[in-house]
Protein backbone atom coordinates (compact mmCIF):
# COMPACT_ATOMS: atom_id res chain seq x y z
CA UNK A 1 0.00 0.00 0.00
CA UNK A 2 1.15 3.50 -1.11
CA UNK A 3 2.48 6.08 1.91
CA UNK A 4 1.94 9.34 1.50
CA UNK A 5 1.89 12.60 2.98
CA UNK A 6 -0.16 15.87 2.67
CA UNK A 7 1.18 18.88 3.76
CA UNK A 8 -1.54 21.39 4.07
CA UNK A 9 -4.18 18.22 4.20
CA UNK A 10 -7.02 19.95 6.32
CA UNK A 11 -7.45 22.91 3.84
CA UNK A 12 -9.46 23.11 0.76
CA UNK A 13 -7.60 20.97 -1.78
CA UNK A 14 -5.81 18.92 0.75
CA UNK A 15 -9.23 17.71 2.63
CA UNK A 16 -9.83 16.35 -1.39
CA UNK A 17 -6.79 15.22 -2.38
CA UNK A 18 -6.79 13.21 1.19
CA UNK A 19 -10.14 11.66 0.52
CA UNK A 20 -9.56 10.74 -2.78
CA UNK A 21 -5.96 9.11 -2.27
CA UNK A 22 -8.06 7.13 0.70
CA UNK A 23 -10.34 5.90 -1.88
CA UNK A 24 -7.65 4.87 -4.11
CA UNK A 25 -6.21 2.68 -1.27
CA UNK A 26 -3.73 4.77 -0.28
CA UNK A 27 -2.01 5.16 3.43
CA UNK A 28 -2.61 8.97 3.94
CA UNK A 29 -1.05 11.33 6.25
CA UNK A 30 -2.89 14.66 6.67
CA UNK A 31 -0.01 17.45 8.17
CA UNK A 32 -1.62 20.82 8.72
CA UNK A 33 -1.38 23.67 11.86
CA UNK A 34 -5.16 24.67 11.03
CA UNK A 35 -3.67 28.21 10.05
CA UNK A 36 -6.41 28.31 7.11
CA UNK A 37 -7.55 24.45 7.51
CA UNK A 38 -10.73 23.25 9.47
CA UNK A 39 -10.88 19.95 11.62
CA UNK A 40 -14.22 19.95 9.62
CA UNK A 41 -12.62 19.38 5.97
CA UNK A 42 -11.61 15.97 7.40
CA UNK A 43 -13.82 15.22 10.39
CA UNK A 44 -15.08 12.00 8.11
CA UNK A 45 -11.78 10.65 7.15
CA UNK A 46 -11.19 10.51 11.30
CA UNK A 47 -11.20 6.90 12.80
CA UNK A 48 -10.13 5.57 9.26
CA UNK A 49 -7.68 3.36 9.73
CA UNK A 50 -5.52 4.43 6.49
CA UNK A 51 -5.73 7.59 7.92
CA UNK A 52 -3.33 9.77 9.89
CA UNK A 53 -3.32 13.62 11.32
CA UNK A 54 -0.34 15.09 12.47
CA UNK A 55 -0.98 18.41 13.77
CA UNK A 56 2.17 19.75 12.84
CA UNK A 57 3.73 23.14 11.82
CA UNK A 58 5.59 22.58 8.06
CA UNK A 59 8.08 25.18 8.85
CA UNK A 60 9.65 22.71 11.75
CA UNK A 61 10.98 19.42 10.53
CA UNK A 62 9.92 16.45 10.72
CA UNK A 63 9.94 12.66 10.00
CA UNK A 64 8.73 9.74 8.67
CA UNK A 65 8.85 7.45 5.49
CA UNK A 66 6.54 8.15 2.34
CA UNK A 67 6.50 7.11 -1.08
CA UNK A 68 4.93 10.21 -2.14
CA UNK A 69 4.77 13.77 -0.31
CA UNK A 70 2.28 16.56 -1.90
CA UNK A 71 3.26 19.77 -0.47
CA UNK A 72 0.47 21.78 -0.16
CA UNK A 73 0.39 23.53 3.25
CA UNK A 74 0.36 27.61 2.87
CA UNK A 75 -2.51 30.18 3.10
CA UNK A 76 -4.06 30.39 -0.74
CA UNK A 77 -6.31 33.51 0.28
CA UNK A 78 -4.67 37.07 -0.30
CA UNK A 79 -6.41 38.00 2.90
CA UNK A 80 -4.89 35.15 4.63
CA UNK A 81 -1.82 35.11 3.03
CA UNK A 82 -1.08 38.89 3.92
CA UNK A 83 -2.27 38.95 7.82
CA UNK A 84 1.09 37.74 8.69
CA UNK A 85 3.43 38.04 5.41
CA UNK A 86 6.62 36.60 6.79
CA UNK A 87 4.78 33.56 7.88
CA UNK A 88 3.49 33.17 4.70
CA UNK A 89 7.07 33.59 3.05
CA UNK A 90 8.23 31.23 6.12
CA UNK A 91 5.52 28.38 5.10
CA UNK A 92 6.49 28.26 1.92
CA UNK A 93 10.08 28.55 1.90
CA UNK A 94 11.05 26.67 4.83
CA UNK A 95 7.95 24.00 4.22
CA UNK A 96 9.40 23.01 0.70
CA UNK A 97 12.62 22.78 2.01
CA UNK A 98 11.76 20.72 5.25
CA UNK A 99 9.94 18.58 2.92
CA UNK A 100 12.95 18.04 0.12
CA UNK A 101 15.44 17.37 2.65
CA UNK A 102 12.81 14.21 4.00
CA UNK A 103 12.24 13.33 0.29
CA UNK A 104 15.83 13.43 -0.07
CA UNK A 105 16.55 11.18 2.99
CA UNK A 106 13.47 8.70 2.30
CA UNK A 107 13.79 8.83 -2.14
CA UNK A 108 9.96 9.86 -1.66
CA UNK A 109 8.39 11.21 -4.89
CA UNK A 110 6.97 14.78 -4.42
CA UNK A 111 4.49 16.96 -5.66
CA UNK A 112 4.40 20.64 -5.33
CA UNK A 113 1.84 22.87 -5.20
CA UNK A 114 2.78 26.08 -6.99
CA UNK A 115 0.09 29.01 -8.46
CA UNK A 116 -0.62 30.81 -11.49
CA UNK A 117 0.55 33.97 -8.89
CA UNK A 118 4.15 33.28 -10.07
CA UNK A 119 3.24 35.09 -13.02
CA UNK A 120 2.28 38.30 -11.19
CA UNK A 121 0.17 40.90 -13.19
CA UNK A 122 1.01 39.04 -16.25
CA UNK A 123 1.97 40.74 -19.46
CA UNK A 124 1.72 37.50 -21.69
CA UNK A 125 -1.93 35.80 -22.08
CA UNK A 126 -2.81 33.16 -22.03
CA UNK A 127 0.12 32.40 -19.48
CA UNK A 128 2.77 29.37 -20.82
CA UNK A 129 4.80 27.20 -18.11
CA UNK A 130 7.69 29.28 -20.13
CA UNK A 131 6.81 32.89 -19.43
CA UNK A 132 8.85 34.35 -16.13
CA UNK A 133 6.31 36.27 -14.86
CA UNK A 134 6.02 40.08 -14.30
CA UNK A 135 5.86 39.95 -10.30
CA UNK A 136 6.51 43.35 -7.42
CA UNK A 137 9.06 42.55 -4.97
CA UNK A 138 8.40 44.70 -2.25
CA UNK A 139 4.04 44.93 -2.95
CA UNK A 140 1.39 43.41 -0.29
CA UNK A 141 1.06 39.95 -2.32
CA UNK A 142 5.02 39.50 -2.58
CA UNK A 143 5.52 37.14 0.25
CA UNK A 144 3.13 34.83 -1.44
CA UNK A 145 4.40 35.40 -5.03
CA UNK A 146 8.12 35.49 -4.44
CA UNK A 147 8.16 32.59 -1.99
CA UNK A 148 6.27 30.26 -4.13
CA UNK A 149 8.46 31.48 -6.85
CA UNK A 150 11.45 30.03 -4.44
CA UNK A 151 10.30 27.22 -3.75
CA UNK A 152 9.76 26.36 -7.70
CA UNK A 153 13.66 27.22 -7.51
CA UNK A 154 14.23 24.95 -4.21
CA UNK A 155 12.57 22.19 -6.25
CA UNK A 156 14.65 22.67 -9.61
CA UNK A 157 17.92 22.65 -7.54
CA UNK A 158 17.19 19.45 -5.67
CA UNK A 159 15.85 17.70 -8.95
CA UNK A 160 19.19 18.58 -10.91
CA UNK A 161 21.66 18.51 -7.45
CA UNK A 162 20.04 15.31 -5.57
CA UNK A 163 18.33 13.91 -8.33
CA UNK A 164 15.22 13.95 -6.82
CA UNK A 165 11.57 12.95 -8.69
CA UNK A 166 9.76 16.47 -8.11
CA UNK A 167 6.96 17.91 -10.41
CA UNK A 168 5.39 21.54 -9.55
CA UNK A 169 2.31 22.07 -10.60
CA UNK A 170 1.04 26.04 -10.92
CA UNK A 171 -2.48 25.90 -9.62
CA UNK A 172 -4.62 28.65 -11.38
CA UNK A 173 -7.85 29.54 -9.37
CA UNK A 174 -9.56 26.40 -7.93
CA UNK A 175 -13.00 26.33 -6.13
CA UNK A 176 -15.46 24.13 -4.88
CA UNK A 177 -17.16 22.87 -1.47
CA UNK A 178 -14.33 23.09 1.65
CA UNK A 179 -13.42 26.25 0.81
CA UNK A 180 -13.81 28.19 4.16
CA UNK A 181 -16.89 30.54 4.12
CA UNK A 182 -14.90 33.41 5.56
CA UNK A 183 -11.81 32.20 3.05
CA UNK A 184 -12.11 35.67 1.47
CA UNK A 185 -11.88 34.52 -1.96
CA UNK A 186 -14.07 36.17 -4.44
CA UNK A 187 -16.47 32.71 -4.94
CA UNK A 188 -16.92 32.04 -1.83
CA UNK A 189 -17.20 35.52 -0.76
CA UNK A 190 -19.93 36.15 -3.16
CA UNK A 191 -22.02 33.07 -2.81
CA UNK A 192 -22.11 33.47 0.77
CA UNK A 193 -23.12 37.26 0.30
CA UNK A 194 -25.65 36.28 -2.16
CA UNK A 195 -26.91 33.71 0.04
CA UNK A 196 -27.28 35.87 3.64
CA UNK A 197 -28.84 38.85 1.00
CA UNK A 198 -25.27 41.41 1.93
CA UNK A 199 -24.11 43.35 -0.64
CA UNK A 200 -21.86 41.60 -2.70
CA UNK A 201 -18.28 43.30 -2.97
CA UNK A 202 -16.81 44.03 -6.46
CA UNK A 203 -13.31 45.31 -6.32
CA UNK A 204 -12.41 47.48 -8.73
CA UNK A 205 -14.23 47.94 -11.89
CA UNK A 206 -15.17 44.07 -12.41
CA UNK A 207 -13.10 44.19 -15.48
CA UNK A 208 -10.53 42.14 -14.49
CA UNK A 209 -10.42 38.30 -15.49
CA UNK A 210 -9.53 34.77 -13.88
CA UNK A 211 -9.81 31.72 -15.13
CA UNK A 212 -11.76 29.16 -12.77
CA UNK A 213 -11.47 25.35 -12.20
CA UNK A 214 -13.34 22.99 -10.45
CA UNK A 215 -11.46 21.26 -7.48
CA UNK A 216 -12.23 17.74 -8.99
CA UNK A 217 -10.52 18.61 -12.26
CA UNK A 218 -7.59 19.51 -10.47
CA UNK A 219 -7.45 16.39 -8.22
CA UNK A 220 -7.70 14.28 -11.58
CA UNK A 221 -4.65 16.50 -13.67
CA UNK A 222 -2.62 15.70 -9.79
CA UNK A 223 -3.86 11.58 -10.44
CA UNK A 224 -2.54 11.51 -14.28
CA UNK A 225 0.65 13.49 -13.42
CA UNK A 226 2.30 11.30 -10.28
CA UNK A 227 0.40 8.50 -11.90
CA UNK A 228 3.10 8.85 -14.94
CA UNK A 229 6.81 7.28 -14.51
CA UNK A 230 9.57 9.24 -13.77
CA UNK A 231 11.22 7.69 -17.66
CA UNK A 232 8.57 8.45 -19.66
CA UNK A 233 7.10 11.76 -18.07
CA UNK A 234 10.42 13.32 -18.95
CA UNK A 235 10.13 11.99 -22.42
CA UNK A 236 7.05 13.43 -22.61
CA UNK A 237 7.92 16.53 -21.75
CA UNK A 238 11.25 16.49 -23.65
CA UNK A 239 9.05 15.54 -26.87
CA UNK A 240 6.81 18.96 -26.03
CA UNK A 241 10.32 20.87 -25.78
CA UNK A 242 10.08 21.12 -22.35
CA UNK A 243 13.79 20.71 -20.81
CA UNK A 244 13.42 21.20 -17.40
CA UNK A 245 12.17 19.97 -14.39
CA UNK A 246 8.74 18.98 -14.84
CA UNK A 247 6.24 22.23 -14.42
CA UNK A 248 2.43 22.19 -15.15
CA UNK A 249 -0.01 24.91 -15.60
CA UNK A 250 -3.25 23.24 -14.09
CA UNK A 251 -6.35 25.43 -14.67
CA UNK A 252 -9.48 25.66 -16.56
CA UNK A 253 -8.37 28.38 -19.63
CA UNK A 254 -12.39 29.80 -19.30
CA UNK A 255 -12.04 33.23 -18.48
CA UNK A 256 -14.14 35.57 -17.21
CA UNK A 257 -14.58 38.89 -15.79
CA UNK A 258 -15.22 39.14 -11.87
CA UNK A 259 -18.22 41.56 -12.42
CA UNK A 260 -19.56 38.73 -14.97
CA UNK A 261 -19.15 36.35 -11.98
CA UNK A 262 -20.83 38.50 -9.96
CA UNK A 263 -23.82 38.43 -12.23
CA UNK A 264 -23.63 34.91 -13.16
CA UNK A 265 -23.75 33.92 -9.08
CA UNK A 266 -26.93 35.86 -8.87
CA UNK A 267 -28.48 34.28 -11.21
CA UNK A 268 -28.11 31.02 -10.01
CA UNK A 269 -29.18 32.09 -6.61
CA UNK A 270 -32.56 33.92 -8.51
CA UNK A 271 -34.26 34.43 -4.79
CA UNK A 272 -31.13 36.13 -3.20
CA UNK A 273 -31.79 40.45 -2.79
CA UNK A 274 -28.14 41.32 -2.96
CA UNK A 275 -26.60 43.97 -4.80
CA UNK A 276 -23.58 44.68 -6.42
CA UNK A 277 -21.25 47.23 -4.79
CA UNK A 278 -18.22 48.70 -6.12
CA UNK A 279 -14.89 48.87 -3.71
CA UNK A 280 -11.51 49.88 -4.20
CA UNK A 281 -9.18 47.61 -6.47
CA UNK A 282 -6.28 46.05 -3.89
CA UNK A 283 -3.02 46.94 -4.79
CA UNK A 284 -1.04 44.57 -7.42
CA UNK A 285 -4.59 42.97 -8.51
CA UNK A 286 -3.66 40.99 -11.19
CA UNK A 287 -5.78 42.51 -14.42
CA UNK A 288 -6.25 39.07 -16.47
CA UNK A 289 -4.96 35.27 -15.89
CA UNK A 290 -5.73 32.66 -18.11
CA UNK A 291 -3.94 29.42 -18.36
CA UNK A 292 -2.17 28.09 -21.39
CA UNK A 293 -2.53 24.30 -20.46
CA UNK A 294 -1.10 22.82 -24.21
CA UNK A 295 1.44 21.02 -21.88
CA UNK A 296 -0.96 19.40 -19.70
CA UNK A 297 -3.72 18.25 -22.63
CA UNK A 298 -0.35 16.80 -24.43
CA UNK A 299 1.47 14.97 -21.46
CA UNK A 300 -1.49 14.32 -19.58
CA UNK A 301 -4.58 14.12 -22.25
CA UNK A 302 -5.95 16.15 -19.41
CA UNK A 303 -8.78 18.45 -19.99
CA UNK A 304 -10.87 20.28 -17.10
CA UNK A 305 -14.78 18.53 -17.80
CA UNK A 306 -16.61 20.75 -15.35
CA UNK A 307 -18.15 24.10 -16.55
CA UNK A 308 -17.83 26.70 -14.06
CA UNK A 309 -21.93 26.75 -13.69
CA UNK A 310 -21.88 22.93 -12.58
CA UNK A 311 -19.15 23.91 -10.49
CA UNK A 312 -20.64 26.66 -9.01
CA UNK A 313 -24.15 24.92 -8.30
CA UNK A 314 -22.35 22.44 -6.65
CA UNK A 315 -20.55 24.99 -4.43
CA UNK A 316 -24.14 27.32 -3.69
CA UNK A 317 -25.61 23.83 -2.83
CA UNK A 318 -22.63 22.99 -0.51
CA UNK A 319 -22.73 26.50 1.22
CA UNK A 320 -26.50 26.18 1.66
CA UNK A 321 -25.82 22.88 3.71
CA UNK A 322 -23.18 24.14 5.91
CA UNK A 323 -24.94 27.73 6.53
P1 LIG B 1 -6.11 26.52 2.05
O1 LIG B 1 -5.75 27.76 2.76
O2 LIG B 1 -7.52 26.02 2.14
O3 LIG B 1 -5.19 25.32 2.50
C1 LIG B 1 -3.86 25.48 2.96
C2 LIG B 1 -3.65 24.55 4.13
O4 LIG B 1 -2.28 24.68 4.57
C3 LIG B 1 -4.54 24.88 5.33
O5 LIG B 1 -5.12 23.72 5.84
C4 LIG B 1 -3.57 25.51 6.33
O6 LIG B 1 -3.97 25.34 7.67
C5 LIG B 1 -2.28 24.76 5.99
N1 LIG B 1 -1.09 25.51 6.39
C6 LIG B 1 -0.78 26.80 6.15
N2 LIG B 1 0.40 27.12 6.70
C7 LIG B 1 0.85 25.99 7.30
C8 LIG B 1 2.00 25.67 8.06
N3 LIG B 1 2.96 26.59 8.31
N4 LIG B 1 2.14 24.42 8.56
C9 LIG B 1 1.18 23.47 8.32
N5 LIG B 1 0.06 23.71 7.63
C10 LIG B 1 -0.10 24.96 7.12
O7 LIG B 1 -5.71 26.73 0.52
P2 LIG B 1 -5.87 25.77 -0.75
O8 LIG B 1 -6.66 26.51 -1.74
O9 LIG B 1 -6.27 24.43 -0.34
O10 LIG B 1 -4.37 25.75 -1.26
C11 LIG B 1 -3.54 24.62 -1.12
C12 LIG B 1 -2.24 24.86 -1.88
O11 LIG B 1 -2.53 25.06 -3.26
C13 LIG B 1 -1.48 26.08 -1.39
O12 LIG B 1 -0.11 25.79 -1.40
C14 LIG B 1 -1.79 27.13 -2.43
O13 LIG B 1 -0.76 28.06 -2.57
C15 LIG B 1 -1.96 26.29 -3.68
N6 LIG B 1 -2.83 26.97 -4.67
C16 LIG B 1 -4.18 26.99 -4.51
C17 LIG B 1 -4.97 27.68 -5.44
C18 LIG B 1 -6.46 27.73 -5.35
O14 LIG B 1 -7.07 28.42 -6.18
N7 LIG B 1 -7.12 27.06 -4.45
C19 LIG B 1 -4.35 28.33 -6.51
C20 LIG B 1 -2.97 28.30 -6.60
C21 LIG B 1 -2.22 27.60 -5.70
N1 LIG C 1 -12.57 40.00 -5.66
C1 LIG C 1 -13.71 40.80 -5.60
N2 LIG C 1 -14.48 40.74 -4.49
C2 LIG C 1 -14.20 39.91 -3.44
C3 LIG C 1 -13.06 39.09 -3.51
C4 LIG C 1 -12.26 39.18 -4.63
O1 LIG C 1 -14.01 41.55 -6.54
O2 LIG C 1 -14.98 39.92 -2.46
C5 LIG C 1 -11.73 40.04 -6.87
C6 LIG C 1 -10.25 40.26 -6.61
O3 LIG C 1 -9.96 41.64 -6.54
C7 LIG C 1 -9.63 39.59 -7.81
C8 LIG C 1 -10.58 38.46 -8.14
O4 LIG C 1 -11.81 38.78 -7.50
O5 LIG C 1 -9.59 40.49 -8.91
C9 LIG C 1 -10.10 37.10 -7.65
O6 LIG C 1 -9.77 37.24 -6.27
P1 LIG C 1 -9.31 36.00 -5.39
O7 LIG C 1 -8.82 36.57 -4.08
O8 LIG C 1 -10.35 34.96 -5.35
O9 LIG C 1 -8.11 35.35 -6.21
P2 LIG C 1 -6.73 35.97 -6.76
O10 LIG C 1 -6.82 37.44 -6.86
O11 LIG C 1 -5.71 35.53 -5.77
O12 LIG C 1 -6.59 35.35 -8.08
Amino acid sequence: MKKVLITGGAGFIGSHMSRNLLEKGYEVTSLDNFYTGNKRNISDLIGNPNFTFLMHDVTIPFDGYFDEIYNLACPASSLHYQRDPIKTSKSSVLGILNVMDLATKTNAKVLHASTSEIYGDPLEHPQTERYWGNVNILGPRSCYDESKRMAETFCSDYFHHHGLDVRVIRIFNTFGPNIEKNDGRVISNFINQALSGEDITLYGDGMQTRSFQYVDDLIEGINGYMGLDQGSLNNSLKNEGWFNIPVLNLGNPSEISIKSLAEKILDLIPDSNSDIIFNGLPKDDPKKRRPDITLAQKILNWNPKISLEEGLQKTIQYFKEFN
